[in-house]
Parts: structure tokens; sequence; C-alpha cells
């Protein structure tokens, strides 16, 4: 971004939220890195969800991976939204966060016949990741009855998009039943009419990276699945198509695109039959409804000069922006400098690097960045990092994960809004309320999750008389 264009901007409600965080002293010399998530740009982009599937029968689920925090998925549910899990942590967090499990999908691609049982007493809804792992519902339900909605996960082997880590439709994907390859058609079709409950077809094409089209061509594979299945079956045994997530997030400005209603129109475009009100739709997005309303907020420690470079010593590198750091090239954040007030800097733009604190040379968030001038006790910013953010903290170093706060810039508690677009946009006048969502981790709970309680473990194994004195307690 032009620096001047940035000084000469309007306040934003980030920078509202920035300067009323160093006010508070949520980030600065006591807390030197936080995350923020602004929670009525979150509930915003629900509502354009919801809006861009008016009309036919949906079932929105929020991906918890991309944020699991309890509070953020409370408030999810509590604008409409339902859960989907990939594992028994993200289950329970759904649950804690007040999930009823018909609202749940359970999508996690190695689930043990254990995760499968509770799920299947819960009721939540279940998408077999392959044929073998329908075999095993077939089973446990020999004498179990369940009100869980089960579905299939197909590999449409469409392609992949620009992050081949980030597809999950390719011709060797390790995701979901192929249906592409000779004969894989065929068996799935079968399976799936030997099975009566199944009842829900489910697709996910993949993440950041792919293509609008991509996508929507995995959805109408997914789609023309159902209508064979149905055609076979002589009446309608699968009801439901899960679509699942993977709209692509925009990290290079505010704006908010692509929207969900360019996807559900092209959807509606490329296939229509998904809209004939036949079939009612499952959504699992992720990164999409909560990428833009996240930053992460760091203190400057100290600057240095090397070899002709300027370089900032922040608190914000790979423990924080894992993805960033190891795949610059993937996923590039803005940053953005305040002073220690939490004003917008109005430094010299200089050409810097925006380093982290961990101990190894390629922790940088950004490299050469033309950015104001930075020096000790100056804040940084780094934009959209709502979605997998605050779910990818690395623990290297043993560095704490930061607190995460939400934030609202309401003024009424009816929930009347003084700004109506996205985080980065033109903020009103109103005041910044922020409440904690994660607290900050302890040296207590870095000690405790490090083998604290264990610490004779080892010299005790090595020392047979120890072992004897004091029991096996300390080992298996
Ligand atoms: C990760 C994931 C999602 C969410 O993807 P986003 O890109 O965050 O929208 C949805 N469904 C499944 C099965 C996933 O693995």
């Amino acid at each position: 971004m032009d620096e001047r264009a940035q000084r000469e901007a309007p306040e934003t409600s980030l920078d509202r939220a920035v300067r009323a965080a160093a006010a508070a002293g949520l980030v600065g010399p006591e807390h030197p890195v936080a995350g923020f998530l602004d929670a009525d740009a979150v509930l915003e982009a629900v509502g354009d969800l919801h809006e861009a599937f008016d009309g036919v029968a949906t079932l929105h689920t929020f991906a918890v991976k991309a944020a699991p925090l309890v509070p953020v998925l409370r408030l999810l549910g509590s604008a409409g939204m339902g859960w989907e899990a990939a594992s028994p942590g993200e289950l329970a967090l759904a649950l804690a966060a007040g999930a009823a499990a018909d609202r749940v999908v359970l999508d996690s691609p190695a689930k043990t016949r254990a995760e499968l049982a509770y799920a299947l007493k819960l009721g939540a809804g279940v998408n077999a990741d392959n044929l073998d792992e329908l075999e095993r519902i077939k089973e446990l339900l020999a004498d179990h009855e369940t009100s869980s909605a089960l579905g299939i996960r197909l590999n449409p082997q469409v392609g992949t998009g620009v992050i081949e880590a980030m597809s999950t439709a390719g011709a060797s994907s390790k995701f979901g039943t192929p249906i592409g390859d000779p004969g894989d058609r065929e068996r799935a079709v079968d399976a799936v009419l030997d099975f009566p409950q199944l009842s829900r077809v489910h697709v996910h094409v993949g993440s950041q990276g792919c293509s609008l089209e991509l996508m929507a061509t995995g959805v109408r594979a997914a789609y023309e699945f159902a209508e064979e299945v149905n055609n076979r079956a002589g009446h309608q045994q699968v009801r439901a198509i899960d679509i699942g997530g993977g709209l692509p997030v925009n990290f290079q400005d505010d704006q908010r695109r692509p929207a969900f209603r360019e996807y559900a129109d092209l959807l509606r475009t490329r296939v229509p039959g998904l809209f004939s009100g036949r079939y009612e739709l499952v959504t699992e997005f992720g990164r999409s409804l909560v990428a833009k309303a996240g930053f992460i907020a760091a203190q400057v420690e100290y600057t240095k000069e090397a070899g002709g470079r300027r370089i900032a010593l922040t608190h914000a590198g790979a423990q924080v922006a894992t993805r960033t750091v190891l795949m610059p090239q993937a996923w590039p954040l803005r940053v953005s400098a305040y002073d220690a007030a939490g004003a917008p800097h109005q430094g010299e733009p200089v050409v810097q690097d925006v380093a982290g604190p961990c101990c190894f040379a390629g922790d940088l968030v950004a490299r050469e960045r033309v950015l104001p001038r930075l020096s000790a006790g100056d804040l940084v910013v780094l934009h959209d990092t709502g979605g997998y953010y605050y779910s990818s903290h690395w623990a290297y170093n043993s560095l704490a994960r930061p607190a995460i706060y939400a934030f609202t810039t309401r003024t009424d508690a009816n929930g009347a809004q003084d700004r109506h677009h996205g985080p980065g946009t033109q903020g009103g006048g109103g005041q910044v309320r922020f409440a904690v969502v994660r607290a900050e981790q302890s040296i207590q709970e870095i000690l405790a999750e490090s083998g604290a309680c264990q610490r004779d473990a080892l010299t005790g194994l090595l020392d047979g008389d120890r072992v004897k004195d004091q029991g096996t307690h300390n080992v298996l």
C-alpha cells in the first residue's frame, strides 16, 4: 500500500481497535503479541453466507479448525451456524460451545472405531471418508441405532489449485472415495445403494488457492453421483449434498472477495439441480468466514541494520504465523506499522525485514517490505489472520500462545452497528470493547505441557533402584 495514502486515510475500525488495545495494554511491553478478532465482521460474513444461499434449505456449518476457540464457535452457533469437526478435540470444542449433535458434521479422514461409535451415539452427522469406513459404520450399526445423518465423502478428482498442499481433489489426494478411476464410481454407487441409511454425499475440493470453477466442478460431480444413486435406487435415497468449504480469501487488501454470493450464483448456473428444492445443502466454510476479521499485533523489541538491511525484531514470528514464515510464497500477509500508542505510524517509508522471536534465521513475517521506519516500542499488525492462524500455533522455542481478544465497535446492546463493512473499512466513532477469547498461555502451562510433572521419569528409568523406590508411577 502507498504509505502516504495510508497516512491520509481516515481511521478504520482496525485502527481504532489497535489504538484501544494499546491503550488497554492488551499489546505492548507486558504482552508483546496478541491476536484479535472483529466479532462484528464475523457476523457480517455469516449474514452474507446465509443470504447467498437464500431459498434453499441449508445447514451452514463452520469448519472448526479455522478458529478452534469455544467463544467464537458459540457466537457462530448463535448466528445460526452448525459445526464441521475433524477430530475428537474439535468435536469436543463444538459440544462445549453448545452444539446440538444434529448440527455437527464429523469429517476427519482417519476416524477410529471408538470415535465413530461416539459420534453415532451422539447423533452427530458423519461423513465416511472411504468405503472401508462405511463398512465400519455398518458394523457399528448392526446392533445400535443412530439418528446421525450419514454421508460419504467423494474425491471427484477434478484437479488441484495453486497450493498443492491445500488441494484435496487431485487425482491422488488422500481424501475421500475416488470416483474418477475406472471401476471406482460403480463400486462407490453400489456401496451407497447397499447402505440405505446413507443419505448425504459430501465433497470438499480444497481450500485457499482453488478457483470457484474448480470447486463448482467438484460439486457438480457430487450432484451427478447423488442423481445416479437415486435413479438406481428408484427413490430419493440421497437427500442432502454437502458442498464443503474452500472459498478462497483475498489477502491483498481489505475487500472480502470473492463473495459467497458470487460462488452461490456460479453454482446456480453450473449445478442448477442443487437449487431445485429436491436436495438439502450442507456447507462447511472456514477461512472465508473469519480470516479478514482477524489481526495479530506485536511489539517491536529492537531494530538493527545488517548487511545494509534494516531489520525490526518483533514478537510475531513463526510461532503465530507458521505458514507465512515457512511458506512465504503461498501465505504472504500484509503488515502495517503503528506507533507505541497504536496510532498509524508517521515515519518515512524504508525497506525493512519484519522478523519474529524464533531461533532460526528464516523467521521473517515480511522480507524487504516498504514500511514506515520502525523503532523499538512500535507495533506491527499482521492482517487477515482470523482463519487458521489461531489454530496453527507452533510450540517451537516454547513461546507462549498469545491471548486472543474479540472486539466489537457496536454502540448499543441491541446490536445496531456504527460500521457496515469489513474490518479495515472506515469506522464511526463508537467505543471498542474487548472480550478475552483465549487467555495467554502461562509459563506454568508451558511447563506442564513439556513434561515438568514427569521430571524424574528418565533419570528414574535408567536407575533401577530409584524406579523401585518410587514405585511405577514414572513408567508405563
Ligand atoms: C478444512 C475443511 C473445510 C474448510 O475449508 P476452508 O478453506 O477453511 O473453507 C471444510 N471441509 C473440510 C472437509 C475441510 O477439511
